[in-house]
């Protein structure tokens, strides 16, 4: 082995075990920015050398691969589903038809958890991730290796010893805070929420874009080995031998002698589960001993030596007393379910999401009905059904209102979205309160000193009417308000003059533009430069920025077009916030590749794929992610997406390499 190979052969051993050390066992030894350091020096070396390329490399975690169609393939061994049982007698008749099977043996049990996610099957072959396959109809699946191999706690390469090829089974679940945080993201950019966890993972495999899979939290727990000669001979031990290998296998799991200690378990985990960090509906239970696994076979449809056991999904009845409203700060309205005080899951519950107009249609949910409640997870309660049988005689159906309950505006609901808005975005309220508190959020204006309460007190006492009025606050104003000392009023006037430092694309994520969130805004304040272009531009200019649809592009242009906003804007803009980009961050600048198209492809020598990226901006072009009749250049690296080539080449468009792309910029 030459020593350039071994180095990158080194390096790549290194960084799986640091992500193995972080993502599986939760213990990193060495810091994200050396981390970082490691994985662009291992970059540059595979892009220097193809010929040492390795689509198991950590270096392909990031994704990049776009799938058009999974195609369908067959499982080397099949799925199978699992038997449910929900009570302590359903696990004694299964104990009893095992004994009647098998005769007076001795039999254990392992229990585990039962993950709520998407059912993943992971051939290895040689000790390497071969691919990765939905559980379909059980016989045969959908190939989703690109998106599975960008969740880093699944080993691309295995440690130990291993068989030479298997299957691992798993369930692939975004962990209940990962899902909170997209949900938070998501309504701060005005989209709205996804549903629950397990539907938003198994969404996740069947995305196209394998870069925005791994941008979602996933992660996998395995629970099987199956293939010829294991080298394990119970449950129990397989469990020990995957973990061995590198697998998350979580350690909830238990041997249990007899079906009083499995009980024992099932109990524990009914009161304890929801302090897990992953959603789960129940335990499975299995024969331990593989042997006596293999002698009781399976059924059509299920194992016979597991049986999976349901926790009651906890659920209450109780009364509707009425629907109100709530008012979010981009204007989207949420029913709420005000309830008759019921104890679920040892809290008592008042209020239940309705989400939008449809659910409550769906539900057919009327003031005065007794209605299920259940609890999932940490997730907020949600109403399951309504009880027919005890509504009243006199119930009419739900009317949705009409008008905004803060302001009384005729609510808007636009094509193609669950939820209805009210358009009175200057008027109304909580939409005022709720967009100053995201300008002065953290990620947005970063203000110091100030929070949610401050906002509302402001807004209360005729302080602040919009975020432009912070910047009119005087110490006078504040002194005599209550929990507002001399220390507490200076440092909230300080951070404000302090936010008059933060940069553009902030400022401008900072103004709650629907749909413009961090990266929307950066996006934006790269193209245009400064506010008075971005004002300028019209919906198709927009559309012609790279991630902007129209979707943003005509709420933008709504934006600034409303007067209002405009005069706030020009009102931050001569209290001195930054409205265009830095000299530092311009320069670089030009328009060299103006009205340009580019499609980036495989790895590069001199610049990484984001540099690059950056530099095709800086110069007035357009980086799209997939190659059309609208691409002016392909700019190829090592080891270029042969669809891609195709592509590019069937449709005549140029295909140049990282050395005539920087030609393109050279300054005359
Ligand atoms: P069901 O879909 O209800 O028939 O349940 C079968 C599915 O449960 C399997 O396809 C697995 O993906 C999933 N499952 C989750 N946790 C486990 C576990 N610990 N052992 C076996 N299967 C599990
Ligand atoms: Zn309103």
């Amino acid at each position: 082995m030459s020593q350039v190979e071994e180095t990158i052969k080194a390096l790549r051993a290194e960084l799986e075990d640091h992500n193995y050390r972080y993502y599986v066992l939760d213990s990193p030894v060495i810091s994200d920015y050396e981390f970082d350091m490691k994985m662009k020096e291992l970059q540059q070396l595979e892009s220097l050398h193809p010929e040492f390329s390795d689509p198991n490399s950590p270096s392909q975690r990031v994704g990049g691969a776009v799938t058009k169609k999974f195609e369908t393939v067959p499982h080397d061994t099949p799925m199978y589903s699992l038997d449910n049982s929900y009570s302590r007698e359903e696990l004694q008749e299964w104990e009893g038809r095992i004994e009647r099977l098998m005769g007076q043996v001795q039999v254990d049990f392992t229990c585990e958890m039962k993950y709520d996610g998407a059912s993943i099957s992971i051939t290895y072959e040689n000790g390497s991730l071969l691919r990765a396959v939905t559980r379909g109809d059980g016989v045969q699946g959908d190939d989703v290796t690109a998106n599975v191999k960008t969740i880093r706690s699944i080993p691309l390469r295995l440690k130990g010893a291993y068989p030479p090829r298997f299957d691992v089974r798993g369930e692939i679940i975004l962990p209940v805070k990962g899902f909170e945080r997209m949900n938070r993201e998501r309504v701060e950019s005005g989209e709205d929420p996804y549903m629950n966890p397990r539907n938003t993972a198994s969404g996740s495999l069947k995305l196209q874009d394998s870069s925005l899979v791994a941008e979602r939290p996933l992660d996998c727990l395995l629970y099987a080995m199956v293939g010829k000669d294991l080298g394990v001979s119970s449950q129990f031990e397989m469990l020990a031998r995957m973990r061995e290998m590198g697998f998350k296998v979580p350690d909830t799991a238990r041997l249990c002698g007899n079906l009083e200690e499995v009980m024992a378990f099932l109990e524990y985990w009914d009161e304890h589960r929801h302090s897990l960090p992953y959603e789960t509906d129940g335990v499975v239970v299995k024969v331990n001993d593989l042997r006596i696994q293999d002698e009781l076979g399976f059924t059509a449809k299920s194992p016979r030596w597991a049986m999976a056991y349901k926790f009651q999904s906890e659920q209450a009845l109780t009364r509707l007393l009425h629907i109100s409203y709530q008012v979010g700060r981009t204007g989207a309205i949420t029913p709420v379910a005000n309830l008759e005080p019921v104890l679920l899951a040892g809290t008592i519950v008042k209020r239940a999401s309705l989400h939008n107009k449809d659910q409550i249609e769906k539900l057919d949910i009327r003031q005065g009905d007794w209605v299920y409640v259940e609890k999932g997870g940490e997730i907020i309660p949600k109403i399951t059904a309504v009880e027919l049988t005890k509504r009243p005689p006199a119930s009419v159906p739900t009317p949705y209102i009409a008008n905004c309950p803060e302001c009384g505006t005729p609510l808007v609901r636009n094509e193609g979205e669950a939820q209805h808005f009210c358009p009175n975005d200057t008027g109304c309220p909580p939409q005022i309160s709720g967009r100053i508190q995201h300008f002065i959020s953290r990620r947005a204006m970063d203000i110091e000193g100030m929070g949610a309460e401050t906002v509302e007190l402001l807004h209360q006492q005729g302080l602040i009417q919009n975020y432009a009025d912070l910047y009119t606050l005087r110490k006078e104003d504040l002194l005599p308000l209550e929990r507002m000392a001399e220390k507490s009023v200076s440092n909230l006037l300080e951070g404000i003059a302090a936010s008059t430092q933060v940069p553009f694309e902030r400022v401008l994520f900072a103004l709650g533009i629907r749909y413009v969130g961090e990266t929307v805004a950066k996006k934006l304040a790269r193209a245009y430069k400064n506010i008075d272009a971005l004002m300028a531009a019209g919906l198709e200019d927009l559309t012609r920025v790279d991630e902007i649809g129209e979707r943003i592009a005509e709420s933008v242009v709504s934006f600034f077009g409303n007067p209002v906003k405009r005069e706030q804007v020009e009102r931050l803009r001569a209290y001195g916030l930054q409205f265009s980009l830095s000299e530092q961050q311009l320069q670089g600048q030009t328009d060299l590749l103006g009205g340009q198209t580019f499609v980036v492809s495989g790895v590069f020598e001199t610049l990484d794929r984001d540099e690059l990226k950056k530099r095709i901006e800086d110069n007035g072009g357009k980086v799209a992610s997939s190659v059309s009749s609208k691409t002016t250049y392909v700019v190829a690296g090592a080891n270029m997406g042969p669809s891609k080539r195709t592509k590019a080449e069937s449709l005549g468009v140029a295909i140049i390499t990282e050395q005539e792309f920087l030609q393109l910029i050279q300054k005359p």
